[in-house]
């Protein structure tokens, strides 16, 4: 039985800042069922209130305890440590919220986020601190944005270049790891088969439900299109259009 719906943001929820048509009444619906709805998002440049704010002026609910981003994930996941960043403030903030240090002198783990102002200067400092034995961890993998005016450098992007420079692979956080799906199981203290993941792209949301053993729905309203899901070797358990067939696969009997 379904206790949780874990639910993806960009291009589920919202495009840009516009909400998807139905993703208000659905969370409200949840609400109203006793399901609990955590959204589960690889960003972490953003802070959950931000986030919070940002679906509350879309007129969706939410309060912190609803939300997992990727970079309360990689704080939760690591052991306390001194840690060196590439990323943006919020990155910083939900690392010092969960413990860990932030140090220039010999750190941990070099951690990395999506960081539009990420420049030489911070490569060279993190591939040195890499070189010198710092754990490597990316909050997401996601090679790119998709942006209004364009397709952009994502997180993968920085993370190939300091791949390539040190030599270490990275530990990644993000959907379509496992790492964060699992630490969402926990947080909401069920078990893989109580859930249920939607997602609008096929490579991380219905991916890192495949790893995690969570069952999954592709909704077709962002990334992921009927095409590519005839393409893909990997299928979701069920296929919905938009929130209307959302709320018939979870709520009729
Ligand atoms: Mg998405």
């Amino acid at each position: 039985m379904i206790k949780s719906i874990l639910l993806d943001l960009d291009g589920t929820v919202y495009h840009g800042t516009k909400p998807v048509a139905g993703a208000s009444r659905f969370v409200q619906q949840l609400k109203q069922n006793g399901l609990d709805c955590l959204f589960v998002t690889n960003r972490a440049n953003r802070s959950a209130p931000t986030v919070c704010r940002i679906l509350g002026e879309m007129g969706i609910e939410c309060e912190v305890e609803n939300l997992l981003t990727s970079a309360q994930a990689t704080a939760r996941h690591l052991s306390p440590g001194k840690f060196y960043y590439i990323g943006e403030e919020p990155l910083c903030q939900a690392l010092v919220e969960g413990g860990h240090i932030p140090s220039e002198d010999n750190p941990d783990y070099v951690i990395v986020g999506y960081d539009p102002f990420v420049t030489y200067q911070k490569l060279e400092k993190a591939t040195l601190f890499l070189r010198a034995g710092a754990k490597f961890i990316g909050t997401n993998p996601d090679k790119v944005l998709f942006t209004e005016y364009g397709i952009i450098p994502g997180n993968g992007a920085i993370l190939a270049a300091l791949t390539v420079a040190s030599e270490v692979e990275p530990t990644i956080i993000g959907k379509p790891e496992r790492v964060i799906i699992d630490i969402a199981l926990q947080q909401l203290n069920i078990s893989p088969q109580e859930a249920l993941l939607v997602g609008d792209n096929i490579e991380t949301d219905v991916r890192a439900g495949h790893n995690a053993g969570v069952p999954t729905a592709l909704i077709l309203t962002g990334v992921s299109s009927r095409e590519d899901l005839a393409q893909s070797t990997l299928q979701p358990d069920w296929v919905v259009e938009n929130f209307e067939e959302l709320e018939e696969l979870v709520f009729s009997p």
